[in-house]
């Protein structure tokens, strides 16, 4: 057996194959459908669909792409906005920026590190007042971890205003019996090398309204009227998802659920093992939900731990383990620098705490016991150094 020691690289979240994605591929390439669409993009998204519970799917290149046609479906365009979770990757607002359209900011709440509904309540509030309602709200369920949607669609069906749901990171987690991405009028879930599972590269758009799903395949195809020459009236985008592609996807698809309990199993390692740390405290796993647990994610308290969240990372860096921080929150970042935001609270910000204070461990399917032992020996070891100091002084 091969022994994990520190010269292997620990990865974050690597592919995880299952073995059968090559019989799909091959079919592809043996009845010569090395296109966009073909019959494993047709069997893909009824696949997805029927496990997500809803009507339709459309299979495309990314979950970023997926996130675009669903602002163009809800026609968001130039000098409007759009709420965003301030907690994720660059990729939930960037097609925001595509439309024209401006993001305004929404914080963290601490129960599920997502989007708070205190503050989207106030935002919601402000915006009313000015005659400047959001063309949509766009909550990520972050890490695997569902939003507190009850609270989210509540305040949303109020005011009139559609929710995408970010489903990128939590294909297979669910809230309260219903499958992530299904409960706002759009879901979007990406096929990225380092998500639960992957097409290498891919996306889909989730919807119960099988309208806009055929118009967004019509945008994602250049937007091509029917008629007998290449004839267009709108802009549209080469945005489909490629047939051999959408057959690794068949292959992953196969063992998702076996995927989300090998990553919960690893959640769980971890937490036995390190919740008794002091000055650590793993991401909650929201009542009546049950999370992916994609990446799993915990926090340092400095003052309580000895050890900063940095100084963490830094070691397991110098261990040969892929560690990262948590999202460095959207209103934070250059790029949306002068953005509107709205804080959890009036003097707090959740999202700028758990950016602070926050880690996210390898979490692969394919993650050994053995590299996982590595990378709790590496935590435990950083913990104890500087006690043992104080100790021998
Ligand atoms: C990965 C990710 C995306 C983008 O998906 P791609 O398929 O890489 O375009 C969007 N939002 C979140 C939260 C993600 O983690």
């Amino acid at each position: 057996m091969p022994v994990s020691n520190s010269t292997h690289r620990i990865y974050l979240s690597p592919p995880h194959l299952s073995g059968n994605e090559f019989k799909y591929v091959k079919q592809a390439f043996d009845s010569n459908w090395i296109a966009p669409l073909g019959p494993n993009v047709d069997r893909f998204e009824k696949e997805i669909a029927a496990y997500a519970g809803v009507r339709g799917a459309v299979a495309v290149s990314s979950g970023t792409a997926a996130i675009h046609l669903a602002l163009r479906l809800l026609s968001v365009g130039s000098g409007d906005t759009v709420f965003c979770s301030t907690l994720t990757f660059v990729a939930s607002a960037n097609p925001i920026i595509y439309q024209g359209a401006s993001p305004v900011f929404i914080d963290s709440e601490p129960e599920t590190w997502n989007m708070s509904p205190a503050a989207l309540k106030k935002a919601l509030e402000h915006a009313y007042k000015e005659g400047d309602l959001p063309k949509a709200v766009l909550v990520v369920h972050l890490y695997g971890q569902s939003t507190k949607m009850d609270e989210i669609m509540a305040l949303c069906n109020e005011y009139s205003v559609p929710v995408i749901e970010d489903a990128a990171e939590s294909l297979g987690s669910s809230y309260k019996g219903k499958a992530s991405g299904t409960m706002g009028k759009f879901g979007v879930y990406s096929f990225n090398g380092n998500k639960i599972i992957t097409t290498s590269g891919g996306g889909m758009l989730i919807s119960d309204d099988e309208e806009a799903l055929a118009h967004a395949r019509f945008l994602a195809a250049q937007a091509r009227d029917p008629a007998p020459h290449y004839q267009h009236s709108v802009i549209g985008y080469n945005y489909r998802l490629s047939n051999v592609l959408a057959g690794i996807g068949l292959g992953q698809l196969e063992v998702l659920n076996d995927r989300i309990n090998e990553r919960r199993a690893v959640f769980e390692r971890y937490w036995q093992q390190l919740s008794g740390l002091p000055g650590i405290q793993f991401m909650p796993e929201l009542k009546e939900t049950r999370s992916n647990r994609w990446l799993t994610t915990l926090t340092v308290e400095e003052t309580a731990a000895g050890i900063s969240s940095k100084n963490l990372l830094q070691a397991m860096i110098a261990a040969n383990i892929e560690a990262r921080p948590v999202w460095k929150p959207l209103h934070l970042q250059p790029l949306f620098e002068g953005v509107r935001y709205y804080a959890h609270e009036a003097n707090r910000s959740v999202s700028e705490e758990l950016f602070t204070s926050g880690l996210c461990l390898p979490s692969g399917s394919s993650l050994t016991e053995s590299q996982q032992d590595r990378v709790i020996r590496t935590i435990k070891n950083s913990f104890r150094v500087p006690s043992e100091l104080e100790e021998s002084l």
